[in-house]
Formats: structure tokens, C-alpha cells, sequence
């Protein structure tokens, strides 16, 4: 999602002369975009901010100049002034809900002043309504949120408190974005939201719809090749989204659903409302509608309280699953949220090795997934240069990374690659050859 609203800051930006720039010297202005969800995220702003300030902004203010220094995101709307505090040369705070107001804020700032702007606030009129604005240099691949915030209170999470209440973007918002985004050359959008599939709006036909109709409808934009979406909560599953992973082609076989622990006991003290059981009978049923479908899910290991058995209770769930690919993460106890005073806190090292063990499971099942894709021919997003001469990447259906090597630009086009070899993270293929040659 910070990637999303990274583009969207720089498409707001355009109209007031700015344009982005790889070199981070020469940048008038820095927008550091941040994450507040494990605190190591965090820790990385303020030495990313230790660095901006010695490597550009104090040696730019040497040659006369000025470099605004902007920091967005959750870090931001959790920390506001705090961050002034500890690095006193950030110009501007502003919250993943407010960065609309960033061209006004900027136009504010005046470099003789030193004054400085925190804009922290959840706007009344949601930051859709302002954020019509141009859209340009996106990828074949783009994001597009839909959903944002989260009534659902994990006790570990801080998404409640950062994002703010469970919002749904009005379906013709949602609409136009994409018919402007497939109208920019995008090929495929992944509908964004942190707990997407909670998404729910008035339809065409005034019934209220779920994310499986907005897809449905998603589908009729001609040009618009594939459609994906993340981030889902098991409980959020309901039978037209299931059923639209068997109707809608356009809908890639790919379901990101965490569940973040396979121990009932442990999923209660995480405030889930869902056990181990109910989460493997979502699997079975999307499973039932769509036997290829490629399964993702989000771990935390060491939630306070975890024993051996339960931490058992999860390798056992990944088993039951078998997952094409998954994340895992050591939990993190965040400032604010309900688990921070839970007894119990596990021990730095048990959460290593239990987190090794896991990592381990799960890097097994994505080889065997891939292993399975070799010899078949898959269809092709071609989505950028690879590192090498002539090497391009794209990504499959089931979202994994595909290597091949041509002399023509494919960015952009779909086609067919048959792989010849899978790796724990990648695929490698050659393009198909055409028969009528
Ligand atoms: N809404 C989604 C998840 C959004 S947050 C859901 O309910 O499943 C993205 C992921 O970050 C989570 O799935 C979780 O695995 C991880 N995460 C969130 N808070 C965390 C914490 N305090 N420590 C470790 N991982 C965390
Ligand atoms: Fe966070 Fe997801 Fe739980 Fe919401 S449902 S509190 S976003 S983990």
C-alpha cells in the first residue's frame, strides 16, 4: 500500500514541477513513505533520516540550497511530533490519510522560516476525493487501493490505529481509477486494502456489493488483462469471491489469506475470531471451486504465550496447507496495541529457532510448488528488464517470478513461456515457439 501511495504523492506532485529523480543529491524535495508495522520498520526511518540529513540535506545547504525533507506514512501518523523532536530537520509530517494536503504543505514551507508542518488528521471527506489526479509512468503491473483501515483489532496490530476505521472506496471511484489506470497501458491491477476482501459498496444496481462483484465488474474493462488482490481476512471469504476464483478468467489463481498461527489457543490471545479449523474449511472450499489455486499466508511466531506446542500446532497447519509461498515474521511488540502488556513474552532466541523452523517448511513447499510448473507452459505477464542482456521477468498466474530471454521489448505483453527450470524463488522458461513459423 506505501508503495501505491508513494505513486500517488508523485502523480500529485507533477502538476507543481516536480517529477521524480533517481539520484536522492539532486532531490529538492525527499518524501521518506513509512511503515510502523514491526518496529524494525521503524527504526529504519529515523537512520534513513540520520543519513538524509549528512549525505543531502546539510551538504546541499553548503552550495546555498535548500532540500525539503518530508516523512509520510504510519511512522508518521503514530510519531508526528516526536519525529520533529528527534530529527528536527524533517520539514513536513504527514499521515497515510492526509497526503493529499502535501502540495499545500510543501508550498508552505519556507527554507529562511525553518517553519514546519504536521498534518496528521483523518480528513472527514476521504483522500480519494482529492487524489483525481493524472496518472503516469506505472508499470504493466499497478496497484490500485480500494479498502483501507481495519475495525477488526488483532491484538498485536497497529493497522486500527494507523489507518484509521475500515473504509471502502465508493465503487465509480474505484471504476474510473482503473479504466485510467488500463488507459495508461496497465495490464494488471491488484486491488489493495488491508483486509480487501472486507471491501463493500453500493453497486450498479443499488444492492450493497462485495469485493467478488467488484471484480466481476472489474472484468468487463476490455484491455485489462488480470486482476489480483491482498490483503484478505479469513473471515471476509464469502461465497461470491469464492466463486469468482472458478467464473472470472481475469482473476489470477492466487490467494493471499493469513492466519498467522495454527494454535486455537494462541489465536484467541491474537483476538483473530477465527480457530485453525475455520481457516483450513476456507481453504478446502476455495480449494473445491478452484483445485490449482495457489495458497499464501502471513505467519507471526513467538506471540506471547506461544509454547512448544503451539508453535507445533503451526507447523502442523502449514502442512495441512501447503503453501506456495508465505511470509513469516518474529512478532514485534508495538507501542499501543493490547499485546505489549500480555505476560509471557518469548524469548528472543526460541523466537529465532522457531521462526527458522518455519522458514524452512515453507521455503521446502514453495520449491516443490515450483518444481511442479516445470515442463508446462505458462502465460506471461512481461512485466521489466531482468539484470542481464536480453533477460526479461515476468510473473505467472500463480504470481511467481519468471525469467527468459528475448531480442524484442515485451514489456507490457502477454505470452506464453514454457519453464524449463524452478528455483526456491523464480522460474526460468523460454518463449514458446510459434507454431505457424
Ligand atoms: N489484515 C491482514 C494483515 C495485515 S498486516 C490480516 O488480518 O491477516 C500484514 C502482516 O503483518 C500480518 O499478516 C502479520 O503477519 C504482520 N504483522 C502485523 N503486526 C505484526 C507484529 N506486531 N509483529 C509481527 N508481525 C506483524
Ligand atoms: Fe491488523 Fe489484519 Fe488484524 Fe486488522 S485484521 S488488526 S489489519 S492483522
Amino acid at each position: 500500500m506505501n508503495f501505491y501511495d508513494s505513486e500517488k504523492m508523485s502523480d500529485l506532485l507533477k502538476p507543481h514541477g516536480y517529477q521524480l529523480d533517481n539520484n536522492e543529491d539532486n532531490a529538492d524535495l525527499i518524501v521518506l513513505n513509512t511503515c510502523h508495522i514491526r518496529e524494525k520498520a521503524v527504526e529504519k526511518t529515523y537512520s534513513e533520516l540520520g543519513r538524509i540529513r549528512d549525505k543531502i540535506k546539510l551538504r546541499k545547504e553548503k552550495t546555498g540550497k535548500k532540500s525539503i525533507v518530508a516523512v509520510a506514512g504510519c511512522v508518521a501518523q503514530a510519531q508526528g511530533k516526536e519525529i520533529m523532536k528527534r530529527s528536527p530537520w524533517v520539514d513536513i509530517v504527514v499521515g497515510p490519510q492526509s497526503y493529499q494536503n502535501l502540495p499545500e504543505l510543501i508550498s508552505k514551507v519556507d527554507p529562511v522560516k525553518n517553519n514546519k508542518y504536521i498534518d496528521i488528521e483523518f480528513p472527514t471527506i476521504p483522500k480519494f476525493d482529492h487524489l483525481d489526479c493524472h496518472i503516469s509512468d506505472r508499470s504493466p503491473s499497478a496497484f490500485l487501493t480500494i479498502q483501507e483501515g481495519c475495525d477488526k483489532f488483532c491484538t498485536f496490530c497497529v493497522v486500527p490505529y494507523t489507518r484509521g476505521a475500515e473504509y471502502s472506496r465508493p465503487l465509480t471511484s474505484i471504476i474510473d481509477e482503473a479504466k485510467k489506470l488500463v488507459d495508461s497501458g496497465v495490464k494488471e491491477i491488484t486491488l489493495l486494502g488491508q483486509n480487501v476482501n472486507a471491501w463493500n459498496a453500493v453497486g450498479k444496481d443499488k444492492n450493497i456489493w462485495g469485493l467478488g462483484r467488484l471484480i466481476e465488474e472489474l472484468a468487463k474493462i476490455k484491455d485489462l488483462k488480470f486482476i489480483r488482490y491482498t490483503t484478505s481476512h479469513p473471515l471476509d471469504m464469502d461465497i461470491e469471491l469464492i466463486e469468482a476464483h472458478r467464473d472470472i478468467d481475469k482473476l489470477m489463481p492466487y490467494l493471499h489469506l493469513p492466519v498467522q498461527s495454527g494454535s486455537d489457543k494462541v489465536l484467541k490471545m491474537m483476538n483473530r475470531k477465527h480457530t485453525s479449523a475455520e481457516y483450513i474449511k476456507v481453504i478446502d472450499k476455495i480449494r473445491d471451486y478452484n483445485p490449482k489455486i495457489a495458497i499464501s499466508g502471513d505467519f507471526i511466531i513467538g506471540f506471547p504465550g506461544e509454547t512448544d506446542k503451539d508453535h507445533q500446532a503451526t507447523l502442523n497447519l502449514i502442512k495441512e496447507i501447503n503453501y506456495s509461498q508465505a511470509y513469516s515474521f518474529k512478532y514485534s511488540s508495538r507501542p499501543g496495541t493490547p499485546a505489549v502488556v500480555f505476560f509471557n513474552h518469548v524469548d528472543e532466541n526460541i523466537k529465532n529457532s522457531r521462526l527458522q523452523e518455519v522458514q524452512d517448511l515453507l521455503r521446502l513447499q514453495q520449491m516443490e510448488f515450483n518444481k511442479q510448473f516445470i515442463n508446462s507452459t505458462q502465460k506471461v505477464l512481461v512485466l521489466k528488464n531482468g539484470k542481464k542482456n536480453g533477460q526479461y521477468l515476468g510473473r505467472s498466474p500463480f504470481n511467481q517470478s519468471i525469467y527468459f530471454y528475448s531480442d524484442n521489448n515485451l514489456i507490457g505483453s502477454t505470452i506464453d513461456i514454457n519453464v524449463t527450470e524452478a528455483f526456491q524463488n523464480s522460474l526460468t522458461g523460454v518463449i514458446k515457439p510459434n507454431k505457424n513459423i
